[in-house]
């Protein structure tokens, strides 16, 4: 018999199969999918502190239109009577144009698109529609915060693209511009992907787009992260500040439904980039999730600048009160932060995959994480822990809460206090943040019933 190949945890798989063997019926087999969805719906849901960086809570309304029956309709092509597969589109015309319409005002662009399923693909669009197999780019290494799609093994790869890396300064955690430049005027890159997954401070995108001007090298800044944070005006604006293209996660700070969205001036990038998302790399682009992101944008028009302003001020408040428990914080020296991340050293205490582990027992939910000084030995077993505050910022937590959080992290990572004890107080802290703020109430017809 053949070898089985799977990359999933064997056991988890055989966990799976063994319910669908016993279940009686197809019934039972639904009632275990939902079985689990419930369990981590009252367990991450409503007793964790989450404080993962890439997630964020919906509002109402925008988690409701998720469900909505357009999301059982096809859709294909640009906007317009005229450049679509199918007819009956006259509504879901509307809805995408009201989408790019508002993400042009959110994000203060002249273009948008709207159909990048995940910005992994949003990504692939740019690299696709902005260099050729074998031309070089630059982006950062993981360690330094980077992330698999500008790297060889993501879509910069898929391209056959030559990746270097953006020398980076590991103490300030920003790029090294002397040693930026010498590599760059040898490389001549066509694209520079700034941007990236672990990210504390702003990036030199001005003085980048100079250095690389003379070639006709272009900056794509991915904004994965701190698509909110820009949006909210608590970040620096990249196209404003010359990057060619954006690109960012609407599931992240953005606290939109889980996709891509990618933003431009430029005229002359509107054919490349549109024709690179339709028809190469969307075609069903998900109705439902456009309206859900279209309506992330209005309420980020009336809430964006406070919750994005609080959002940063919590990981302000957070990473300094971890520090002066005794936990080493990056950034320490340039006031810790300027996103929604603070990233632990946790090396003296056993490594980010034990500490988030001893911290998941206490239902306090944080990611392992490399640091500038792992190397590709430590994928696994990182040295760091990456703590966002999106979450908790959404639920109305202040800077006094982020106190409590610290000190509960400390308990259990500095003090070895019991999981469960601690536990305890974080289902407390969390249950006494019941709503969701910056949002409206659930609009009139956005329920999931209709
Ligand atoms: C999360 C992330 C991505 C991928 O975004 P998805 O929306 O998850 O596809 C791309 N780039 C960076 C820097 C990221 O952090």
């Amino acid at each position: 018999m053949a070898t089985r190949i799977e990359v999933h945890d064997a056991t988890r798989l055989r966990w799976a199969r063994e319910r669908i063997e016993v279940a009686s019926s197809p019934r039972q087999m639904l009632d275990e999918v939902v079985g689990a969805v419930v369990r981590n719906a009252t367990w991450r849901g409503s007793e964790c502190l989450n404080l993962l960086a890439p997630e964020a809570p919906m509002s109402p309304t925008v988690r409701a239109l998720l469900s909505a029956e357009v999301g059982q309709r096809a859709a294909e092509g640009h906007i317009g009577p005229e450049q679509r597969w199918f007819a009956g589109t006259r509504h879901i015309d509307e809805i995408e144009a009201l989408c790019v319409e508002l993400l042009k005002e959110v994000f203060h662009a002249d273009y948008a698109d709207h159909r990048l399923v995940a910005s992994m693909i949003g990504n692939l669009t740019v690299y696709t529609a902005m260099t050729r197999p074998g031309d070089t780019v630059m982006s950062l290494t993981q360690p330094m915060g980077g992330h698999s799609s500008n790297r060889p093994d993501g879509p910069a790869g898929v391209r056959g693209l030559h990746v270097e890396d953006v020398p980076m300064d590991a103490t300030e955690l920003t790029v090294d511009l002397d040693a930026f430049a010498d590599s760059a005027r040898r490389l001549r890159p066509t694209l520079v992907a700034l941007g990236a997954s672990m990210t504390l401070f702003p990036l030199p995108v001005r003085e980048i787009v100079e250095i690389i001007r003379p070639w006709g090298g272009r900056v794509f800044f991915d904004g994965a992260h701190q698509l909110g944070l820009i949006a909210g005006g608590q970040f620096q604006d990249p196209l404003a500040e010359g990057a060619a293209v954006m690109t960012g996660s609407a599931g992240k700070t953005f606290s939109g439904p889980q996709s891509g969205v990618i933003v431009w001036n430029d005229p002359s990038l509107t054919e490349p980039l549109t024709t690179a998302i339709f028809p190469t790399l969307a075609a069903t682009h998900q109705v439902n999730r456009v309206a859900a992101l279209a309506a992330a944008a209005a309420e980020f028009l009336a809430f964006g600048e406070a919750y994005m302003a609080q959002i940063v001020r919590n990981a302000q408040a957070l990473a300094a009160a971890l520090e002066a428990h005794g936990i080493t914080m990056l950034g320490a020296h340039k006031g810790f932060t300027r996103t929604h991340q603070a990233i632990a050293d946790v090396r003296a205490h056993g490594g980010g995959l034990k500490v988030a582990r001893l911290l998941e027992g206490a239902d306090i939910i944080v990611n392992k994480n490399l640091l500038p000084s792992d190397t590709s030995a430590d994928w696994d077993r990182p040295g760091g822990l990456r703590i966002g505050t999106t979450e908790v910022t959404r639920w109305g937590m202040k800077e006094p809460e982020m106190e409590l959080i610290a000190a509960f992290i400390a308990d259990v990572v500095l003090r070895r206090r019991p999981a469960e004890a601690v536990r305890k107080d974080a289902i407390a802290l969390r249950r006494s943040f019941p709503s969701l703020h910056y949002c409206y109430p659930l609009a009139a017809g956005a329920a999931p019933a209709l």
